[in-house]
C-alpha cells in the first residue's frame, strides 16, 4: 500500500538513449520530469561495447560511458534520476497512475514509455560469458560488425532479421555461417534469397548451437550438432551473432495500451502518442524495424515535445518553456 502519493508532470520510465533524451527535453521545458532507470540502468547499450555510429563522437566511445554522460546531461537540466523498477501501471482515469516497486504511487500529467526490447538470447552458458566479457558475442550486426572485418563469424536464427544481419555482416566479414534450426528459413522469400545467394553466407540447416568456445578471454569458434544426424562440428570464428528476436519490455502497459502482435507499443504515425491522451512512447518500447541508439534518441526528443504539447492544452498552470518549436 502507498504512504503517500507524489504528482508530478512528467514521469519517463526507462534508461537507455530514448529516455534521457526525453528527459534532457522535458526538463528544459520545465516539466520537472522524474526518470526511472530500471532493472539495467543505461539499457541496452550497456551491453554493447564500443558504440562508433552515434553521430558526434569521432572516435567512438562505449555503451556505459555514452549512457553515462547522456545522464549527466539529463541531471544538469534538472532531471530527478532514480533507481527503482515500475511494477505497474494504470492508465484508466485522468490520472496517469504508476507503482514503483510496488511501493511508491505517482501521480503524472504525462507519462513517457521509454522501457526498449531486450535481445533474446540462447541461454547458453558459454554465449553468456562471452556476452558479459564482451568477448564477440553481440545481438546487434549493425552495432558491432564493424569489428569482426575480414574475420569468420556465426549467425543463429532464420527470421528477416537474421536475414538481414548475415547479409550485413557479409559485406564486412571473410565468412559468414548461419545456423538454421529447421530445414527451412521463417524468414519472407526476398530475404531467404537475399542470403542464399550471397557467396560468403554458408547455411547449415538443421543446426543448432551446443556451445560458444573461446579462450576465456574471447570467442574462437562455435560448437554446432546435426538435430537430425546428431553429427558435431566445431566452426571457427570470432564473432558470434544471435538473432533469434527481441521482446519489447511492455508487459506491464498491456491491459491499458495498444500494442501489435508481438507487443510493441503502437504509436500514432508521426508522433509519440499512443492510445492514451498524455501518454508517450519512444525508443526500441515501439520499434521493431531501426533499434538503433540514435532512432530511439530521436523519438525520445519527440515523445517530450508531444509531452509538453499536451500539457500546455491540458494544464492552465503549465508555463510554456520559450521552446524548441512552435
Ligand atoms: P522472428 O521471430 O521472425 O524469427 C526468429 C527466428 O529465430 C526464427 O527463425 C526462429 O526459428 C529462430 N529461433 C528462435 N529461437 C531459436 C533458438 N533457440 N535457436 C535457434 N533459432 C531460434 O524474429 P525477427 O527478429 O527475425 O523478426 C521480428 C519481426 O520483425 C518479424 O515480423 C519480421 O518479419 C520483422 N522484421 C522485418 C524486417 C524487414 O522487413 N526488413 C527486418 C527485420 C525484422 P524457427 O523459424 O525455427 O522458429
Amino acid at each position: 500500500m502507498s504512504e503517500s502519493i507524489e504528482k508530478i508532470k512528467c514521469l519517463i520510465i526507462g534508461s537507455g538513449p530514448a529516455g534521457y533524451t526525453a528527459a534532457i527535453y522535458a526538463a528544459r521545458a520545465n516539466m520537472f520530469p522524474v526518470l526511472y532507470q530500471g532493472e539495467q540502468p543505461g539499457g541496452q547499450l550497456t551491453t554493447t561495447n564500443e558504440v562508433e555510429n552515434f553521430p558526434g563522437y569521432p572516435d567512438g566511445i562505449t555503451g556505459p560511458e555514452m549512457m553515462i554522460e547522456l545522464q549527466k546531461q539529463a541531471e544538469r537540466f534538472g532531471t530527478d534520476v532514480r533507481h527503482g523498477w515500475v511494477t505497474k501501471v494504470d492508465f484508466s482515469g485522468e490520472v496517469h497512475k504508476a507503482w514503483i516497486n510496488n511501493e511508491i504511487e505517482i501521480h503524472a500529467d504525462t507519462i513517457i514509455i521509454s522501457t526498449g526490447a531486450s535481445a533474446i538470447y540462447l541461454g547458453l552458458p558459454s554465449e553468456q560469458k562471452y556476452l558479459k566479457l564482451g568477448g564477440g558475442v553481440s545481438a546487434c550486426a549493425i552495432c558491432d560488425g564493424f569489428f569482426y572485418r575480414n574475420q569468420d563469424v556465426v549467425i543463429v536464427g532464420a527470421g528477416d532479421s537474421a536475414c538481414e544481419e548475415a547479409h550485413y555482416l557479409s559485406k564486412l566479414c571473410k565468412k559468414v555461417t548461419m545456423l538454421v534450426r529447421r530445414d527451412e528459413f521463417r524468414a519472407s522469400k526476398i530475404m531467404q534469397e537475399r542470403v542464399k545467394n550471397t557467396t560468403n553466407i554458408e547455411i547449415l540447416y538443421n543446426t543448432e548451437t551446443e556451445e560458444v568456445l573461446g579462450d576465456g578471454q574471447v570467442v574462437t569458434g562455435v560448437r554446432v550438432k546435426n538435430n537430425i544426424t546428431g553429427k558435431l562440428t566445431e566452426i571457427p570464428a570470432t564473432g558470434f551473432f544471435v538473432a533469434i528476436g527481441h521482446k519489447p519490455n511492455t508487459e506491464i502497459f498491456k491491459d491499458f495500451l495498444e500494442l501489435d502482435k508481438t507487443g510493441y507499443i503502437i504509436n500514432k504515425p508521426g508522433s509519440a502518442k499512443t492510445n492514451i491522451p498524455g501518454v508517450f512512447v519512444s525508443g526500441d518500447a515501439a520499434d521493431h524495424v531501426y533499434r538503433q541508439a540514435i532512432t530511439a534518441a530521436g523519438t525520445g526528443c519527440m515523445a517530450a515535445l508531444d509531452a509538453e504539447r499536451y500539457l500546455a492544452a491540458t494544464d492552465s498552470t503549465f508555463e510554456v518553456s520559450t521552446s524548441t518549436y512552435n
